[in-house]
C-alpha cells in the first residue's frame, strides 16, 4: 500500500479491524518514510476459495472449520471465542487479498500456527498435535524443540540490542 503523501510504497500496518460484517478490513497504516498515519478501507471479494488437502482433495473454504480446530487447541486457556473468531477473519482476509482462487489446508494451518505461537504455547501444541498429526512422542519433543527456536530469535535480538546500547 503506499503512502499518501509520499507515495513511498513502505508502510506498516499498525492495526485491522474487520468490520462490515468481514467484508471489510480497516487498517491503520504509518508510511516508514515520512511517518504520516493513514487509514484505508480494504474490500475482500467474496468469490469461492477452494482449499485443496493433503490427499489432493478439494472443499470449499470455510471460516466455520478453522474457528472450531482453534477454540478445541483453546479449550480451557486465556483465550477468548472473539479472539478466535478475529483470527478466523484475518485469515480468511490475507487469502482472499491474494485474489488467488486455491490456498492448501497446509498454508491454512501454518498461518493458524503462527498466530497462536504469539497467543499461548499451550494451544500452539495443541493444534500443532493435531494439525501435524502428532504419532509419538519425537514428533512431541520435534515440535516442543520448535517452539523454542521460535520464541528463541525475540530473546536473542533483545539481547543483542542491551549490548549495542551499553558500549
Ligand atoms: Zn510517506
Amino acid at each position: 500500500m503506499q503512502c499518501v503523501r509520499c507515495q513511498s510504497p513502505d508502510t506498516k500496518v499498525i492495526d485491522s479491524r474487520i468490520v462490515e460484517g468481514g467484508k471489510v478490513v480497516r487498517r491503520r497504516r504509518q508510511c516508514q518514510r515520512c511517518g504520516i498515519r493513514f487509514t484505508t478501507h480494504e474490500r475482500i471479494t467474496d468469490q469461492p476459495v477452494l482449499v485443496v488437502k493433503k490427499d489432493g482433495r478439494k472443499e470449499l473454504f470455510n471460516r466455520q472449520k478453522i474457528v472450531l480446530g482453534m477454540l478445541k487447541a483453546c479449550e480451557k486457556r486465556p483465550v477468548s471465542l472473539e479472539q478466535v473468531e478475529a483470527i478466523a477473519q484475518e485469515i480468511e482476509w490475507e487469502i482472499r487479498q491474494r485474489g488467488s482462487r486455491q490456498v492448501s489446508s497446509r498454508e491454512i494451518g501454518e498461518m493458524v500456527m503462527n498466530r497462536l505461537l504469539q497467543m499461548d504455547d499451550v494451544a500452539y501444541i495443541r493444534f500443532a498435535s493435531v494439525y501435524q498429526e502428532f504419532d509419538s512422542l519425537r514428533h512431541f519433543a520435534q515440535a516442543l524443540s520448535e517452539l523454542q527456536r521460535k520464541k528463541a530469535p525475540h530473546r536473542l535480538s533483545k539481547r543483542k540490542g542491551r549490548k549495542k546500547g551499553s558500549r
